[in-house]
């Protein structure tokens, strides 16, 4: 059998190495998916491990699943990495809320969590907390005479949170008032989470996963030097260098927004040169919400060869196809 070389750690073995899905399962299971046989199954696992998981749970991303049905769990529990809150202008502005899959079609529940509201007196601002994140820090944060408000989702919500007030000795008598809220059919949430190094470092994956596929995972070429910064950054958290910018990078609008023809849900991947035909890079969007670029190769050392590669996973469909046009847009 011929030696394989991991494209990752460059260890090589005679034994078939598993099957790396180019786009993580994560984000859903596909006809005809896309995956490739030249990395190496302590990578495969040290992968799943350690970049997919929060990059798949506790992201925009991962709200992308839950729209479309691939993830079952609500997201934005008090605790979790991703916090989200009502942008609903008026008394609820801030509140916390989950989202949770739809119970028809592909589309996102938001909902309210019983919490309580704080304000210092002379003070605008309200700081929502759940039960849970009562704690001495609270109390000793709002003095004596600041105003607390419930938000009542079901009759006797709020007990549970007026008696962890009172153990905190936060006295909610007299001064507490409790709002009836009417909630609209739609509300809309901000999410937050923190921007981890892992999250680069699974996009820069999928990006060079990619190439590997663009490129029937020609080995030779894959091995190159070029390619080590990406390999290094992806697999060791190793970054470029102080003076050279990120691999990945934000773009700043949808992949897909100049073309309208193409339909807009699901994964884009796409490979090839910048413009000035020295650098591969790709660009990659998980469910057409955020986009990025990334450098795979900086300044290509070897002969030009031709590269040129799209591919759109469509998840309502459940396939993934190759872009048909005749020029790709590669970002400058
Ligand atoms: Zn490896």
């Amino acid at each position: 059998m011929k030696k394989i070389t991991c494209i990752y750690c460059r260890a090589s073995g005679h034994r078939k190495f598993p099957a790396e899905h180019v786009v993580p399962r994560a984000f859903g299971n596909f006809r005809h998916n896309l995956t490739i046989r030249c990395v190496c199954s302590s990578c495969n696992s040290y992968f799943s491990e350690h970049l997919e998981l929060y990059f798949a749970r506790q992201t925009l991303e991962a709200a992308g699943r839950l729209r479309y049905g691939m993830r079952k769990e609500s997201l934005g529990r008090p605790g979790e990495a991703l916090t989200c809150r009502s942008r609903e202008s008026g008394v609820l502005y801030g509140a916390k809320v989950i989202l949770k899959p739809a119970t028809t079609g592909a589309d996102l529940n938001v909902e309210y969590l019983p919490q309580v509201a704080i304000s210092r007196l002379g003070n605008d601002e309200w700081d929502w907390y759940a039960e849970n994140e009562l704690d001495r820090s609270v109390a000793e944060k709002y003095p004596p005479g600041s105003r607390i408000k419930f938000l009542v989702i079901a009759p006797g919500s709020d007990r549970p949170l007026r008696e962890r007030l009172a153990s905190l000795g936060i006295r909610t008598g007299l001064r507490s008032s409790v709002q009836t809220i009417s909630i609209g059919p739609r509300v809309t949430a901000r999410l937050t989470y923190e921007f981890r190094n892992s999250i680069s470092r699974c996009v820069a994956k999928i990006a060079f996963n990619y190439l590997a596929y663009a490129m029937d995972e020609n080995t030779e070429l894959l091995l190159r030097r070029d390619f080590d910064a990406i390999r290094f950054f992806v697999r060791g958290g190793i970054q470029p260098g102080p003076e050279k910018p990120s691999a990945v990078q934000f773009m700043a609008r949808p992949m897909l927004a100049r073309d309208t023809r193409e339909p807009a849900c699901g994964h884009f991947l796409t490979v090839g040169w910048d413009s000035s035909q020295t650098s591969i890079v790709s660009q990659v969007t998980i469910y057409n919400i955020l986009s990025y670029r990334i450098v795979l190769a900086p300044s290509f050392s070897g002969v030009w060869f031709d590269l040129i590669r799209g591919h759109h996973f469509d998840v309502e469909q459940k396939t993934v196809l190759p872009l048909r046009f005749t020029r790709l847009w590669l970002p400058d």
